[in-house]
């Protein structure tokens, strides 16, 4: 029998409304035996201690990109989990834009196949909206649920008009399951970038795109109030207001924001200077970047999520934009040392926040929050450690992020999904790698 005490943590369990100093919890093989004040070691007991450290419920990545089936190149199944996991998540929600994309029941078999055969963390499938991506018609919904769907997006694409949105709303909404978008007016878009170019590739991108987009999702979301609607990657200061208005309309919406949306402009990302390329939605301006650490703070923005896009380091002119990233959520929003006070609302936003938006399909991931008995999904981290993303210790297959060589606050110490330890960083626990 394995056992495992983590001594003289913060409990920082916002699932069961719990923030307690100096606790200590007891893993006996995998399951969250006891939790607790001076839980006493037994001789097989490995105790182990970092003080200011925190345990969590597991993190839920609510927007990943895992590339595998279809762009190994780009990134693995095995590569991206084992960098989830060492983010601190226990399980992350794979977007269906896989090439090709996850429209049909015979897709989606094939894109968990690889899961099971080499995830290192719990990953939730997503099925597309609709065929191809596109827009004009719904993908077969009902089946992708049947098959094990968490979810529905056709991230990466916004073609879907209000008619057909509503549809799928409709569909998704019977089948329980939320409908993410992603807010880029496609049509609008259209109109000021050149033809034929493939639309996840056109560098004009305005503000105005979110914001035709959320307001259309926003209108479907009204004739469908029973759905689920779920924001992905917020990334204006008047996108976040919209969803505070709707909010407080008080439709069924929630929203996401990324720690790069989060923590650069577009002029800082830009004098960086690094081969990283750009992303979608872009990073705008310091005002909008000031206006999502609000929304966040005051709960407009109910989720941090990665949008792990790994890519190859490209020439300029043929980087495909977006960030590898899953592994430094957590320490790219510590990064600037401002989180104190902030730290129960930043987990909340990483283990109850992403649960909230899925629904019941994301209560298996250690959806209760941290109980005794069950098998333990959590995350241990030490919010004042710092570390370098460096080739020494990344994991994801591409390299494409701006904070490359960094130094980040924040490291995750390790992570338990599902009753399995799948990360253990040893340099920094020993007594436990040594175990
Ligand atoms: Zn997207």
């Amino acid at each position: 029998m394995s056992q495992i005490l983590i001594q003289d943590v913060r409990l920082i369990d916002p699932i069961n409304r719990v923030d307690r100093e100096s606790c200590d919890v007891l893993l006996r093989d995998g399951v969250l035996a006891e939790l607790g004040s001076g839980l006493e070691a037994s001789p097989e007991t490995v105790a182990v201690r970092r003080p200011g450290s925190v345990v969590s419920p597991a993190f839920l990545d609510l927007h990943c990109h895992l590339r595998d089936p279809g762009q190994p190149w780009k990134e693995r199944v095995g590569r991206a989990t084992a960098a989830a996991a060492a983010g601190g998540f226990g399980a992350v929600c794979a977007m269906a834009n896989l090439v090709p994309p996850v429209d049909t029941v015979e897709r989606f078999r094939a894109a968990q196949r690889e899961a099971k055969a080499f995830a290192r963390v719990t990953v939730l499938q997503l099925g597309a909206c609709t065929e191809g991506l596109e827009g004009a018609s719904p993908a077969p919904l009902e089946e992708l649920a049947r098959a094990g769907a968490v979810a529905f997006s056709d991230d990466g694409r916004n073609g879907i008009g209000l008619e057909v949105l509503v549809r799928v709303l409709r569909r998704a909404a019977d089948l329980g399951r939320t409908v993410a978008v992603h807010p880029e007016d496609e049509q609008l878009l259209a109109r000021v970038n050149p033809e034929g170019e493939d639309p996840g590739r056109w560098h004009l991108r305005p503000p105005d795109a979110e914001l035709s987009a959320i307001e259309r999702a926003l209108q479907a979301l009204r004739i469908v109030p029973q759905a689920r609607l779920h924001l992905q990657h917020i990334s204006t200061a008047r996108g976040a207001e919209l969803v505070r208005q709707a909010k407080a309309e008080g439709l069924p919406v929630t929203a996401e924001v990324t720690p790069h949306h989060l923590m650069l402009s577009g002029a800082e990302l830009e004098a960086k200077g690094r081969p990283v390329s750009r992303c979608n939605p872009p990073l705008r301006t310091e005002a909008d970047r000031t206006a999502l650490w609000e929304a966040l703070l005051d709960g407009t923005i109910d989720a941090l999520a990665s949008d792990h896009a790994p890519h190859e380091l490209a020439p300029a002119e043929e980087r495909a934009p977006g960030f590898s990233g899953v592994q430094l959520v957590l320490s790219a929003v510590l990064g600037q040392g401002g989180a104190g006070a902030h730290l129960p609302r930043l987990v909340e936003a990483l283990s109850a926040g992403p649960r909230r938006v899925l629904g019941e399909p994301g209560r298996e991931t250690g959806g209760e929050g941290l109980r005794t008995g069950e098998p333990a999904s959590l995350t241990w981290f030490d919010p004042a450690c710092h570390w370098t993303p460096d080739a020494s210790n990344w994991l994801s297959l591409s390299t494409n992020t701006p904070f490359w060589g960094e130094t980040l606050r924040g490291c995750v110490l390790s992570t338990f999904s599902r009753g399995r330890m799948v990360h253990l960083n040893p340099e920094l626990v020993p007594e436990l790698a040594r175990a």
